[in-house]
């Protein structure tokens, strides 16, 4: 068998300078190479290891006989936004983790196959075949567009439901929008699978807070029979140490969405800068933390250090993302965690306080706690820290409505197999249900909502 090809990726001296596509995606000759790779199990593990379902075999069957409009309709029939999935899935903890031919050797390169077949349906302008959907006259609306909401919201009007959905920002796309930076996730490439979402018959209404500019019950009394709700987990957690409303603390969330969405790295052709020093440090090692620490990088840095309380081996990030931050040349701080923060005298941070830690048996996370080290304190180096310990879930419609059943970490219950809330009516999924997580279990989330809500107004 030929060896998995590798994702060729732009030089880490060239791309640290700008904010364009790290990974430049397969050629035609390596897709072909890794196509041939798959052995067409009989009982093809890789499907169950995708939250969606794609029949991954027979897309890969489609691209080894090159037809790849075939193979883009065949991943479209699980997935509406494969170019999405195909660069950002953490592939290695779902269906490559499971490939058969991973059990001897390196799996099939599934995520980055996912990634041509969809790129070259962008790139030679085809249209997936968009059904004449007939339309019942039931209305459904769905509040976020983010993978949750866009999925269910998808697979709705397949159905033939007819679909508003409810974003608050001013654009439509969640984390993928104003979390994921471009050169991880091209903005255009969102757009465009947003833009095959509305050509399914979605319509999609941004600058709407729903709790706020619009209630749930006025929803229902506009004539929606059911509410799905994909606001998503975008509350920054802090530590909850001294000193961390010195100036320069910035939470993940507000870092990236002023770079992301406010297109902070584009100043001063947009009039939105972002102030940052030389020496930056994030706190965290989930996609969030590196994300803003290659972010960090690009707008400047001199040194931009990932401060971690774990060792490598815990890090949540994908791991292509944190051997990308190596070749950059992101430096870690391991077994380490803040107890501080310095001010100088004009209230900006200037060093932080950390104390070491040693991992002792694993907790809840199923990961080793780390335990503090006693007297082991010391001082780094910091003018700018970006905090990404995690993200709770946004609290603005559960405080709207006090009869929405609430978990501890204030994400809305739902029942796991009809993914209804307390609410007779009301749906939920996505982060706002499982707390910060992938976007793929937040479309997997949105699938089966959608099949649930349909299930619920064909009774109803
Ligand atoms: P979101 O994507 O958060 O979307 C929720 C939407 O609801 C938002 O657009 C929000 O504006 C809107 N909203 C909120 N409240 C209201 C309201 N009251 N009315 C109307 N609209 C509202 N996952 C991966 O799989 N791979 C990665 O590489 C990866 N990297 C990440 C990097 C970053 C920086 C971040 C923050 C997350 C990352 N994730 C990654 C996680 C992933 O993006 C999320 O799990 C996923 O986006 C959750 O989807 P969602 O639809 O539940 O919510
Ligand atoms: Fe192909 Fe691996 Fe899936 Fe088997 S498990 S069908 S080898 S991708």
């Amino acid at each position: 068998m030929s060896e998995r090809q590798k994702m060729p990726n732009r030089k880490p001296q060239e791309r640290i300078k700008d904010f364009e596509s790290v990974a430049l995606g397969f050629s035609e000759e390596q897709a072909l190479i890794e196509a041939a790779r798959c052995i067409q199990c009989k009982k093809p593990l890789c499907v169950g290891g995708c939250p969606v379902d794609i029949d991954i075999p027979a897309f890969i069957e489609l691209i080894k006989k090159k037809d790849y409009e075939a193979a883009i309709k065949k991943i479209k029939e699980k997935n509406s936004l494969p170019a999405i999935c195909g660069r950002v899935c953490p592939q290695e903890d779902q269906c490559e983790k499971v490939c058969i031919v991973g059990k001897k050797g390196v799996p099939v390169s599934i995520g980055a196959l996912e990634r041509f077949a969809a790129d070259w349906e962008l790139a030679t302008c085809q249209k997936s075949e968009i059904r004449d959907q007939k339309k019942l006259l039931v209305k459904v609306a769905v509040v976020g567009s983010g993978p949750a909401g866009l999925t269910c919201a998808g697979d709705l009007a397949k159905m033939g439901y007819d679909v508003i959905l409810f974003e608050s920002l001013h654009i439509s796309g969640g984390v993928l929008m104003y979390g994921i930076p471009e050169f991880r996730l091209p903005k255009k490439i969102v757009q465009a699978e947003i833009e095959y979402i509305k050509n399914l018959g979605v319509q999609i209404k941004t600058n709407m807070v729903i709790g706020k500019s619009m209630t749930v019950d006025e929803l229902f009394k506009e004539g929606f029979s059911a509410i799905f709700v994909a606001t998503g987990a975008g509350l920054p957690q802090f530590p909850g140490i001294p000193g961390e409303n010195l100036n320069r603390i910035y939470s993940a969330n507000e870092f990236l969405t002023r770079v992301n969405l406010m297109k902070a790295y584009k100043f001063p052709q947009y009039d939105t800068p972002i102030n940052i020093g030389s020496d930056v440090v994030a706190i965290g090692a989930g996609n969030v933390a590196f994300d803003s620490a290659r972010v960090a990088l690009r707008l400047g840095a001199r040194s931009v250090t990932i401060v971690y309380r774990r060792t490598e081996n815990e890090m949540p990030a994908r791991i292509e993302e944190i051997e990308n931050a190596k070749e950059e040349g992101i430096k870690f701080k391991l077994l380490t965690a803040p107890i501080r923060f310095i001010p100088d005298e004009k209230g900006f941070v200037k060093e932080i306080e950390c104390i070491q830690m040693e991992l002792g048996e694993p907790d809840e996370s199923r990961r080793r706690r780390p335990i503090p080290k006693k007297g082991s304190e010391f001082v780094i180096k910091a003018d700018t820290v970006i905090v990404a310990i995690g993200q709770s879930p946004n609290p603005l419609i559960p405080h709207a409505m006090p009869l929405l059943k609430l978990g501890k970490q204030g994400n809305i219950m739902v029942d796991t197999e009809t993914m209804m809330t307390s609410i007779p009516g009301i749906f939920a999924g996505g982060d706002i249900v499982t707390g910060a997580d992938t976007v793929i279990s937040a479309m997997g989330a949105g699938k089966k909502a959608a099949v649930a809500i349909d299930k619920y107004l064909i009774n109803k």
